[in-house]
């Protein structure tokens, strides 16, 4: 599915035979490291890999590995998307999903990885997101990182590596992978349908997948509409937080942080990172605003997303946020 860390894919199934047992790809998060995983573990489970080391797609351990039964494969995850869909289907008793790899994921691996391959060669595991394991999962895995069994490869994808432990990161070979070529990029989301490309990639960070995501959920267009209303300087935050009252509170700070960062890049760099569409409004409001508030303000808000999943009231907190920034886009008002 995605191209662009082929090279880096090549270059490690070069050393096939000294491969490590545990693997850390790490980098940013919707940039494909999962698929990269993937790929590894069909290239390492293919009985006829192609000249550079990749999956033939043809063979019968590829064939298990498409249908999703992969005798010597396995995939350890918080539940899985279609378990939360199922749930969302059963109604009001929401049943909350978990964020954690528990132990007992880990110790059902135990005769899967006692027990000979069932295709006579490797057997992989797939962690994903690694930093999903809970300190108990942790634990029981590295267990088995300590002792590897033979032909077994864990290969554990993380955006977060520095909330693994330290004792289960040393016993793995790190790979960084980052952000592809932004032209790669836009041809891919362009590839795949997106409107929007640049936008997309902007507003993730030059993440393509999750600019994939984002477009297809209708981010873009609720962001645009979001930053329409906060943008002539005059607009009341009382009104505009009422309209708002049932934005999540991640998607009002990811959003307003961006904005107020390219409000004020614009003025003192002249550039835009992450709005690129919303140029004409940014203008006006970067000619007006006191740009070193507006930095001030762009930090505060980033400071308070490290800590949202603690919300003290979303609404009133919503109000607040938007009083800040109307104060500093329109100082009249501070005066008033
Ligand atoms: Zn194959």
């Amino acid at each position: 599915m995605t191209i662009w860390f082929d090279s880096e894919l090549h270059r490690l199934l070069q050393q096939r035979g000294q491969l490590p047992h545990a693997l850390l790809i790490k980098g940013p998060q919707g940039i494909g490291k999962k698929d990269f995983g993937q790929s590894l573990a069909a290239a390492l489970l293919c009985e006829n890999p192609g000249p550079q080391g990749t999956a033939c797609g043809n063979c019968s351990s590829c064939n298990w590995l498409a249908s999703g039964a992969h005798p010597d494969f396995r995939v350890l995850s918080p539940a899985t998307e279609s378990d939360q869909e199922a749930e969302v289907e059963e109604g009001a008793r929401k049943a909350k999903v978990s964020p954690w790899i528990t132990i007992e994921q880990v110790r059902e691996l135990h005769d899967f990885i006692h027990v000979s391959s069932h295709r006579g060669g490797r057997k992989v595991i797939l962690i994903c997101p690694a930093e999903a394991l809970n300190v108990n999962a942790a634990n029981a895995l590295l267990k088995n990182l300590e002792e590897p069994p033979a032909h077994t490869h864990f290969i554990l994808i993380s955006h977060r590596p520095h909330h693994l432990p330290p004792t289960i990161i040393s016993r793995c070979r790190q790979l960084s992978l980052g952000q592809p070529d932004p032209e790669v990029a836009l041809e891919w989301l362009k590839a795949h349908g997106v409107a929007e490309p640049e936008v997309a990639l902007a507003q993730c960070s030059g993440a393509p997948l999750r600019a994939l995501a984002a477009s297809e959920a209708g981010e873009l267009q609720a962001r645009r509409a979001f930053l329409t209303r906060i943008a002539p300087a005059n607009f009341d935050p009382l009104q505009a937080a009422e309209i708002l009252r049932d934005l999540p509170l991640e998607q009002f700070l990811s959003w307003l942080q961006r904005w107020t960062y390219d409000i004020a890049s614009r003025r003192m760099l002249g550039s835009i990172r992450f709005n690129p569409d919303m140029a004409t409004e940014l203008d006006v409001l970067a000619r007006q605003a006191n740009p070193l508030a507006m930095l001030r303000l762009h930090r505060k808000l980033v400071r308070q997303q490290r800590h949202i999943h603690h919300p003290l009231n979303a609404r009133l907190y919503i109000e607040s946020a938007l009083f800040a920034y109307a104060a500093v886009v329109n100082p009249a008002l501070k005066a008033a």
